[in-house]
């Protein structure tokens, strides 16, 4: 089987012999290898602006398109390197005649317009660091982490300004500029129109040295117990990105790639942007949300070959009742990899059926910068697992012990924590004024992930779930202290717990069980009011769905709401040990 397997999948794509023999390639590969990809800067070190944009620009690749960008209303622009030289050269130019420099935190808030992908590889040039929010977010998430991560700069959008930022800015006196990208002209001193600046900017900028451990980006990412933290990535991450772009996207130079991910999370960032353009490909941006038939047209019209998406996408194709490959020319698509929760195997079998490709699944977190676990495209897929390890990384599933302690578990198909062994170029470098809480994120030689998973005999990690309360929903994480603490600056709301509820399409939505205080009574009108509330203050992404009162949450002895208890109860599954549970 594993043999027919591997001879129709080399029938059908273009694989490179590295992919072949997993295991021989696992066994030799070293990370040198990687490194002579680069070229490095000429003043010294590695920038990740330098190796994705500026050494193609100067090469023979400096007409060749970089980005395809397709705006929600039907407009097509293409960037070839030698312009995303330029314009982000520009960009860094603004930076530094705004007086921010190396290690100086820039917020990006937009939806995903060239601008944008100037910007931040503008901000690479610049050495500052790159700080993504996503613009869904409402005022508070954008708050929590623009305080948090010392924001000195922010690019969005002369709407999400008004909508978003502006009330904030009293509470934000770091905050030195705000570059608006669609402003004709200056608002002030401080709100700036972003064309204006780079009008008057010189499309020349040379990189300064620049350490493979300086800070490149700071990623927000959600924790159960608090607010979001500040995951930090260095320069060197891109070691990762360019090693699964080949090993596990499987690029090659005529290849047009499509990320459906927005840059506001890692996969938008890491393999959205950077991944692709270290190998000189082609890159295609949709400004648009999901639409099903847009979708297929895009895939069709760009003669898209390699595809990275997310399961609710797939989820919500799957739902169609059509044929695609009917209506739509998709022969140039020869490799789907999805990312970002647990792909069903269903959605793999629909894929052999429907687009006659599997769906191969892969598995990484904010933290590991890069793609750690994948189905590669030449190995046998057992539909509902991650796949194994890529060469260079070593993961396990490890059991906690009471004292804190971790041992490796051996045996086979046994439920553990996902562990990796620390030391890969893209494994993150700190959370960002919380160094404690790094640490404890490695026990015992090991990365612990969070994610509870088994290994099986031949070698393929499965997800079972968080070990943690975080939500996943429509592939975006959602910490519930978060959620919780929006709901209760509501005047009725005394106490609220949050879960994620199993979702057929969103695998999870965010539900909110509520507690009222004194004088206020459940009704559908609080109820509706409450949904508003959070929509407003925490934006769409995030919000709760679904709102519960409930009397009495459930606490343990010590005061804390059992999350845990509420999602076993909403689920119709066992309760588990309730001894802590308050009388
Ligand atoms: P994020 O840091 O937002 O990228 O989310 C990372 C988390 O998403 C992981 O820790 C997992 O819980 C989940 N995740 C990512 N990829 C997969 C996958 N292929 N299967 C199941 N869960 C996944």
């Amino acid at each position: 089987m594993k043999k027919q397997w591997i001879e129709k999948r080399l029938e059908d794509l273009k694989v490179c012999p590295h992919l072949i023999d997993y295991e021989k390639t696992y066994k030799e590969f070293q990370w040198k290898e990687v490194a002579s990809q680069f070229e490095g800067l000429p003043s010294g070190g590695l920038n990740i602006a330098h190796e994705a944009i500026d050494r193609h620009a100067n090469g023979p690749l400096a007409q060749k398109t970089a980005l395809v960008w397709l705006g929600e209303d039907g407009q097509r622009r293409e960037f070839t390197f030698e312009q995303m030289k330029k314009e982000s050269a520009r960009f860094a130019n603004v930076l530094h005649s705004l007086g921010l420099s190396k290690g100086d935190r820039v917020f990006t808030l937009s939806t995903r317009l060239p601008e944008l992908y100037i910007a931040v590889m503008g901000i690479f040039k610049n050495r500052s660091v790159l700080c993504p929010l996503f613009s869904q977010f409402g005022p508070e998430p954008i708050l929590q982490r623009m305080v948090r991560g010392d924001a000195k700069a922010l690019l969005t959008t002369k709407s999400l300004f008004e909508k978003k930022v502006r009330p904030l800015l009293d509470r934000l006196p770091q905050l030195e500029a705000v570059l608006l990208i669609d402003a004709q002209e200056d608002e002030s001193d401080k709100v700036r129109s972003l064309a204006c600046l780079m009008e008057k900017s010189s499309d020349v900028f040379e990189i300064p040295p620049t350490g493979p451990e300086d800070m490149s980006i700071l990623h927000f990412t959600s924790g159960t117990t608090g607010m979001p933290k500040g995951v930090v990535h260095v320069h060197k991450a891109i070691y990762m990105h360019w090693m699964s772009g080949k090993y596990v996207l499987d690029f090659h130079p005529d290849d047009i790639f499509w990320c459906t991910a927005d840059p506001g999370w890692v996969t938008g960032t890491s393999y959205g942007i950077i991944a692709p353009w270290l190998h000189g490909i082609t890159n295609v941006v949709d400004e648009a949300e999901f639409d099903a038939q847009r979708w297929y047209r895009i895939l069709q019209n760009e003669k898209v070959s390699i595809w990275y998406t997310a399961p609710t996408a797939i989820r919500r194709l799957m739902r169609l009742d059509f044929d695609p490959l009917k209506e739509y020319d998709l022969s140039k698509l020869r490799l789907i990899q999805s990312v970002g929760e647990p792909l069903n195997p269903e959605a793999v079998v629909w894929g052999m059926e429907k687009l006659k490709l599997p769906i191969h699944d892969n598995w990484w977190q904010t933290e590991t910068g890069g793609i750690m676990i994948a189905n590669l495209i030449s190995q046998p897929i057992f539909p509902g697992s991650m796949g194994r390890p890529l060469p260079g990384i070593e993961a396990a599933v490890v059991h906690k012990n009471d004292d804190g302690s971790v041992n490796e578990i051996t045996e086979l198909c046994k439920e553990g924590e996902l562990a990796l062994k620390p030391g890969w170029p893209s494994m993150f470098r700190t959370y960002l004024h919380d160094e404690e809480r790094y640490a404890k994120c490695f026990v015992g030689g090991w990365y612990l992930t969070g994610d509870l998973a088994y290994k099986d005999k031949e070698g393929y990690f499965w997800f079972v779930g968080r070990a943690d309360d975080i939500i996943k929903t429509s592939g975006h994480m959602v910490g519930p202290f978060e959620v919780e603490s929006v709901l209760m600056e509501h005047p009725s709301v005394a106490e609220a717990g949050v879960i994620g509820k199993s979702d057929p399409v969103a695998g999870q939505v965010v539900k909110a069980f509520v507690s009222l205080k004194e004088g206020y009574e459940p009704s559908e009108e609080l109820r509706r009011e409450l949904i508003g509330f959070g929509r407003k203050k925490l934006g769409v992404a995030i919000a709760p769905k679904e709102i519960e009162f409930e009397i009495n949450l459930p606490k343990t002895r010590s005061g804390k709401i059992m999350r845990r208890l509420l999602k076993a109860r909403e689920m119709g599954l066992p309760e588990g040990d309730i001894s802590t549970l308050e009388a």
